[in-house]
């Protein structure tokens, strides 16, 4: 049996019609940026993340520059955030000129860890920027409260967690990217809900941010030719948008099914024995909606079961084999092996097993059949 990583294909043969139509209208109407299908995916994804307003933008990463942009992160600040996600994250604070600082992550939820962001507050800290990883809020509350307690400002990496939900006993229950002052999107193709190309969005209830995103994309002009802001030209083009109306109808569906997927694969683990083996199933807390954007699994021989499932057909990724903290172009920074030690392990030891909509149960029961044969040595 194949077990492909992932299967955009799958996904489309079964939208291909109506893609096509939304596709062709956009076509015919001649009109390819900024357009009617962008204001309609805006005004859909304000309501749906409960957020007063959102600004479509050309990628996710451009919509984290936009964000700290638009918060006036620059030059001699810092912002404090997780070594343990996409270089997107800490590129943006870089692209803008400001200092990465990085705190420790919970090894349970691969999210930054609250404890340890109060340590790294300077005088220069102006924002903390937490990533809800694989799609699961970071504990937002206790970063809010350190936030407000040192006037910081708190931009939300959404990339991986559009629907995702955080709703810790005591607060009401709120959408990721509508927590911060800004959140940030990305319909990376892979995402769970992804374009046929790049696109990315900025979420925020703050009526000012919302209007200096909305120049700052367009080279800071607030009417056409009258700049009062140097910004980037960081568009969502209609094509996209038209594309992700029609997914954003199947969304609740698919995250249905991956939260299925997900609990499929905590049981049948379980079954196998997968905690004995050493195996560390995926925890969720804090009373999360985890949205599964990745099913990551850990084990200290993560590069042996990586080799031996794909020679068995299966495929499966590392997010990420290097923390951010030692990668060759941050040397400048000074940090050391061993400095920030939980990111470090789970570098080492994360496995992210298939989990898209579109998996059949046969398919995840095959993939936990292998992992089993693997760690009883029958390979
Ligand atoms: C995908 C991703 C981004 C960047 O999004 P792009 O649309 O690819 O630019 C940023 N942060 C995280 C955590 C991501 O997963």
């Amino acid at each position: 049996m194949k077990v492909p990583f992932l299967d955009l294909r799958a996904q489309y043969r079964r939208l291909s019609t109506e893609i096509e139509k939304a596709l062709r209208e956009v076509l015919e109407s001649g009109h390819f940026i900024l357009g009617p299908k962008v204001r309609t995916l805006e005004e859909t994804l304000a309501c749906y993340l409960g957020v007063k307003h959102t600004v479509g933008v050309a990628s996710g990463s451009d919509a984290l520059v936009l964000a700290l942009m638009a918060l006036g992160v620059g030059e001699g600040d810092e912002v404090i955030t997780t070594p343990f996600t996409f270089f997107a994250t800490v590129g943006a604070i870089l692209r803008v000129g400001a200092k990465p600082v990085f705190a420790d992550i919970d090894p349970e939820t691969f999210n930054i860890d609250p404890a340890t962001v109060k340590d790294r507050v300077t005088e220069r800290t102006r924002a903390i920027l937490p990533v809800h990883l694989f799609g699961q809020c970071a504990d937002m509350a206790p970063l809010l409260e350190v936030a407000s307690c040192w006037d910081l400002r708190v931009v939300e990496d959404a990339a991986q967690a559009i629907g995702a939900v955080y709703a810790p006993d005591g607060l009401p229950p709120r959408r990721a990217g509508g927590m911060g002052d800004l959140g940030c999107f990305s319909f990376y193709p892979t995402k769970n809900l992804g374009g046929a190309g790049d696109g990315g969005l900025v979420s925020t209830d703050d009526d000012v941010l919302a209007e200096r995103v909305r120049i700052l994309r367009v080279h800071g002009a607030k009417e056409k030719y009258l700049h009062e802001l140097v910004g980037v030209n960081s568009r969502l083009d209609e094509l996209q948008a038209a594309v992700l109306l029609v997914k954003f109808s199947y969304l609740e569906e698919w995250t249905r099914k991956r939260r299925e997927n997900a609990h499929r694969y905590d049981e049948l683990l379980r079954e196998i024995g997968a905690e004995e083996m050493g195996i560390k199933l995926p925890k969720v807390k804090y009373r999360n909606h985890h949205v599964f954007h990745q099913y990551v699994i850990r084990t200290p021989r993560r590069d042996d079961l990586r080799a031996f499932l794909w020679q068995r057909g299966i495929g499966t990724e590392v997010y990420y084999p290097i923390p951010l903290h030692l990668q060759p172009c941050l040397r400048h920074l000074g940090y050391r092996e061993g400095e920030l030690p939980e990111a470090e392990r789970a570098a080492g030891e994360v496995l992210a097993l298939p989990i898209y909509p579109e998996l059949h149960p046969e398919q995840q029961e095959y993939v936990v059949e292998q992992i089993a044969q693997f760690f009883r040595g029958i390979a």
